[in-house]
């Protein structure tokens, strides 16, 4: 049987790429983007309306790395929800560990973007991991639960039915060291069970893996019941690499 959630691939350039690089690789991806995919790239900000041309021909879907949980106003510096869909974006991440760490955002400021995104008609993806040792200590599920809890409680279980998940274990992220697939379909049951445990449509909600994932170990992750797609980081920087990536979803 078919399942219900169609598979999700995610470039997160990161804060990578330049007006020629954008076309470089934009143009290897020619061709090699598969039907039945969803394949979406998230430039820096000032590409996106670029890439935006240049992706939408071929398909391929529009995200932000984040966004501000303002609508407008005096908040320099920063880049609204409505903004973001002016220029095309259809998707954005929210709560990437890298903005949790290196800018502070917790659960609440992340609960308040993922609404604003929703209220733009942007499809949010909220990305929750736990670190290294919180895993070494066992307390990765409840770590992770915790983190989709709060997100939960502030935005209802209605609303979390439009998100998609991402879970991106810190330790995996940018280091070559992946979560094995069991280890990462036993932690997507885990969401799963809580989502549906908050009265969340928990059936429908995809659940993307982000790590260190490669042309080689993506089929492996693909192929859990569970996992839903991946969130892509430094392959989705090398055209050949993120579109095997694609092909293997
Ligand atoms: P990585 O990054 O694929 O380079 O590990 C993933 C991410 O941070 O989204």
């Amino acid at each position: 049987m078919l399942s219900v959630r169609k598979k999700l691939v995610v470039g997160n350039w990161k804060m990578n790429g330049g007006q020629a690089r954008n076309v470089a690789l934009i143009d290897g991806l020619k061709g090699a983007i598969p039907e039945g995919v969803d394949v979406v790239v998230c430039p820096p900000y000032p590409y996106l309306a670029q890439v935006k041309a240049l992706a939408g021909e071929l398909g391929v879907g529009l995200g932000a790395q984040d966004l501000s949980e303002h609508s407008a106003g005096a908040f320099t510096g920063d880049v609204a929800a409505p903004m973001l869909r002016d220029v095309g974006c259809e998707w954005v991440l929210v709560g990437h560990s890298e903005r949790r760490t290196l800018h502070g955002e917790g659960d609440q400021l992340v609960a308040a973007k993922i609404s604003a995104a929703l209220d733009a008609g942007l499809a949010p993806i909220l990305c929750v991991g736990e670190t290294l040792e919180e895993r070494d200590g066992g307390r990765a599920e409840e770590v992770v639960s915790s983190q989709l809890a709060s997100v939960v409680s502030q935005l209802g279980a209605v609303a979390m039915a439009g998100l998609v998940v991402a879970y991106e274990p810190v330790w995996a992220i940018g280091t070559g060291r992946t979560a094995t697939p069991e280890q990462a379909e036993l932690m997507h049951v885990c969401i799963r069970e809580s989502l549906a445990g908050a009265g969340v449509a928990a059936g429908v909600v995809r659940i993307l893996y982000g790590g260190s994932v490669t042309a080689a170990n993506a089929a492996a992750l693909f192929a859990k019941p569970n996992i839903d797609g991946a969130l892509v980081g430094g392959a989705s920087l090398v055209a050949e690499n993120f579109s095997s990536i694609c092909v293997a979803a």
